[in-house]
């Protein structure tokens, strides 16, 4: 996989964070300006990710609120479990997405 479907992979994902915490705060009663655009901006970028990468995604979202989640230090910030080494190094260079043994959620290095 390109390292630039994975940033907007996270990126997708850091909008919808954004859209369930503005839909959430509209259900206070609150009004929330560009919350329109955020979503116009949402399917935007999904639009140009791959079907599959995208059903993917959206298959772990409907389970997980966080599909896709940094491994620092070779521990899995989703669920906290240390990755084998051998993953890591092919993680940072592979083109394919890996996915955590553990929970499921993809995986991406930040260190
Ligand atoms: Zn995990």
């Amino acid at each position: 996989m390109l390292k630039k479907d994975l940033e907007m992979l996270v990126a997708l994902q850091d909008l919808d964070l954004m859209i369930e915490e503005a839909d959430d705060v509209e259900k206070l009663g609150f009004n929330i300006t560009g919350c329109s655009e955020l979503k116009n901006a949402r399917d935007e970028l999904a639009g140009r990710l791959s079907k599959s990468l995208l059903f993917r995604y959206e298959r772990l979202r409907s389970k997980l609120k966080r599909a896709i989640v940094p491994v620092k230090n070779d521990i899995c910030l989703g669920c906290f479990l240390r990755q084998p080494t051998s993953i890591g190094t092919k993680g940072r260079e592979d083109d394919e997405i890996f996915t955590c043994e553990n929970c499921g959620r993809m995986l991406y290095w930040i260190d």
